[in-house]
């Protein structure tokens, strides 16, 4: 078991990852928690963007622990993230995926048996590659953890294995008899989820008695608001109310509010006739959907600014949209439950940020999200009930029913003859 002071830590961050401190306690418990290697089953759940990445990457790096940490995540564009992020920060890094060309396939898998002259800390894999990819590959991983060259295992998303895809779910029950041989390889499952999903993911993977670390769901930069709007309601009407909504709050406003935006619907000739309307009335956009053959141009054209907006189906949510900074996520059509809704949005890394989720009557998918829409209390007191946070208050003033709610009771006072209410607004 390894202690590390303060100090180490403090050094491990500024040294290797550029910051001055943890971003919260829940990530320097998780950090200290991998770094003690005192647990073999470890499940973290925390906000999306709250760094869950830095809670196993720290402790490789920067407090010199041995062997590659194999990360299984089914996002590539999360790796690729990631690889870019450590390779600037000079860490050495890898990744075998699917757009990994053939060549360097071959060339990655030769150096990382032999242990010798592998340089890597850290190899991202996605489960397709694990159990789809070549033989090759599910022997050089099998031969590597024998040889105890594998010091850490962590699967990223591992919600997905209890709620999405037959794949996903068929990679994961793999890993879990490839751990059976392996037991002494610790693991560690990174998620958002509630208390009882975080039991199900810990079943799922198998884990014994895991350690569980869970921070609040709550993401305190978005402003959350529902509008239900008439058929046939111009998008651009909608996205211009989003401003005045902003207005109203007194928040500084921009233009700057089109710099980045994804707006989702369900299907892939509702994401063009959004796209055509918005650029028709001069906010450039592109629908984007997996099925389209330049879709990968899209998708780079929009993360290197050359327009603002993506509209995207949520089946594209697979594929991995990442840009930064991003503004706002609006909903067309109601996602297919809380947590879809709560990745999507969490995409939003701008403070403050804005979630839109618009609906029509009758335009629910699941009971969940028309709870969700239909609700008349705080929309992050919903979203920390859903997670099952223990520390759950009402935000006061970032969220359209807060606002609503504060405006009224402002009215009244003033009603009253009662001297007004003096608002005070989060800084952000
Ligand atoms: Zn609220």
């Amino acid at each position: 078991m390894c202690s590390y002071s303060e100090q180490d830590y403090k050094l491990a961050l500024e040294e290797s990852f550029n910051f001055s401190s943890f971003k919260s306690e829940e990530q320097k418990i998780a950090t200290e928690c991998i770094a003690s290697e005192k647990y073999k089953n470890i499940i973290i759940s925390m906000a999306t963007q709250s760094g869950k990445s830095l809670c196993y990457q720290l402790p490789r790096t920067a407090l010199q622990r041995s062997g590659v940490v194999l990360v299984i995540s089914p996002n590539i564009s999360l790796i690729t993230n990631q690889v870019a992020y450590l390779s600037d920060l000079r860490i050495p890094v890898t990744s075998l995926t699917g757009i990994t060309p053939r060549l360097v396939r071959r060339d990655l898998i030769d150096r990382l048996e032999d242990s010798k002259a592998n340089p890597y800390q850290f190899l991202y894999l996605t489960p397709e590659m694990l159990i789809k990819g070549s033989e090759s590959i599910r022997f050089l991983i099998e031969t590597m953890m024998a040889d105890g060259d594998i010091s850490l295992i962590v699967m990223d998303d591992a919600h997905m294995i209890i709620d999405t895809g037959i794949d996903f779910r068929h990679c994961f029950s793999e890993m879990r008899t490839i751990r059976k041989m392996f037991p002494d390889i610790p693991w560690v499952a990174l998620t958002t989820a509630s208390l009882e999903s975080i039991k199900m993911i810990g079943k799922a993977l198998n884990m014994e008695d895991p350690k569980i670390i869970k921070g609040p769901s709550t993401r305190k930069n978005i402003f959350y608001d529902v509008r239900k709007i008439p058929v046939n309601s111009s998008i651009k009407e909608l996205i211009e109310d989003l401003i005045e909504s902003d207005k109203k709050q007194e928040k500084h406003v921009t233009k700057k509010i089109y710099d980045s935006g994804i707006i989702y619907c369900q299907m892939n000739q509702e994401a063009d006739r959004i796209a055509e309307e918005l650029c028709e009335s001069g906010i450039s956009s592109e629908s984007f959907y997996g099925t389209k053959n330049e879709c990968n141009l899209i998708l780079k054209n929009w993360k290197d600014g050359k327009f603002p907006v993506l509209v995207a189906t949520e089946q594209s949510f697979g594929l991995g949209i990442n840009r930064n900074p991003l503004k706002y996520v609006v909903h067309m059509t109601s996602p297919k439950n809380m947590r879809a809704f709560y990745q999507q949005s969490g995409r939003i890394d701008t403070s403050p940020g804005y979630s839109r989720l618009v609906y029509q009557r009758n335009g629910f998918v699941t009971k969940e999200m028309k709870e969700y829409a239909t609700h008349t209390g705080c929309r992050h007191q919903y979203i920390a009930n859903f997670f099952g946070d223990e520390e759950n208050e009402p935000c006061g003033n970032n969220c359209d029913n807060c606002v609503t709610k504060e405006r009224l009771d402002r009215k009244g006072k003033s009603s009253d003859g009662s001297k007004s209410l003096e608002v005070k607004r989060k800084s952000f």
